[in-house]
């Protein structure tokens, strides 16, 4: 039988796998074969990913905010420079006898509020006391 060249699996990847090779080999390197599968995972679980994006965008720019003191930011203008208020990882909630009394949407280290009547978005970042 005669064994044809083929491309490597890697849709990025123009590497052809020889003729000679094993013919159970489907990518040219252990690289190609990690990247592949991540193209796969990503494409199966596009939603989780783009969730995991925009967590992460939306942590840069509170970060931001608070390594410049800036606590209470207009709604408008977070949204302008991208910070979506409806992506957060979880929500904390505070009893009535706890200082805030409020739910906090939290990433990561850095929780917020949506004030409505502010038409504000207020930032905290938790700091561990000893
Ligand atoms: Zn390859």
């Amino acid at each position: 039988m005669i064994r044809k060249e083929r491309n490597c699996l890697n849709p990025e990847c123009e590497s052809i796998i020889q003729y000679f090779e094993n013919p159970k080999k489907l990518f040219c390197t252990t690289s190609c074969k990690n990247r592949c599968h991540y193209l796969w995972d990503r494409e199966k679980n596009l939603e989780i990913y783009e969730l995991e994006k925009e967590l992460k965008i939306n942590y840069e720019i509170a970060d931001n905010f608070i390594l410049h003191k800036i606590y209470k930011v207009d709604a408008k203008v977070a949204k302008a420079i991208g910070f979506n208020r409806n992506i957060y990882m979880d929500i904390k909630q505070y009893l009535p006898n706890e200082k805030l009394y409020r739910s906090l949407r939290r990433i990561k280290d850095i929780y917020y509020r949506y004030d409505i009547e502010e038409d504000v978005i207020v930032f905290y970042k938790y700091v561990e006391k000893n």
